[in-house]
């Protein structure tokens, strides 16, 4: 958990996306069509997550976490709305770290 912010690629049903680590509004984290800022952002065409650089190590894992399931909400064919991607994000995130010690599969670079 503690090189969480190194992160360069996470997989999502065996799809790989880049991860991008932000500054606070800046790059992907801008939505130009809601004119909203985010804390995550996944593309799914660019297969690009882009997290806010400024979050809280929790915070960013849940973020990553959110962010992986809208992805695979969408690998699935299945379009959640905001509130329940947020909610079993959420929930699974919580699920997680009370329980188990999360270590990042993949390479640290
Ligand atoms: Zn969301």
């Amino acid at each position: 958990m503690r090189n969480l912010k190194k992160i360069k690629r996470v997989f999502i049903l065996g799809k790989p996306f880049k991860v991008i680590f932000c500054k606070e509004r800046t790059g992907d984290l801008y939505d130009l069509e809601r004119k909203h800022y985010y804390v995550g952002r996944i593309l799914m065409e660019e297969q690009r997550m882009s997290i806010a650089d400024h979050l809280a190590l929790e915070e960013t894992f849940e973020t990553i976490f959110h962010e992986a399931f809208h992805a695979a909400d969408d690998l699935v064919g299945s379009d959640s709305e905001e509130l329940y991607v947020k909610r079993m994000s959420a929930c699974l995130t919580a699920i997680l770290l009370d329980n188990f010690k999360i270590t990042p599969k993949q390479e640290i670079l």
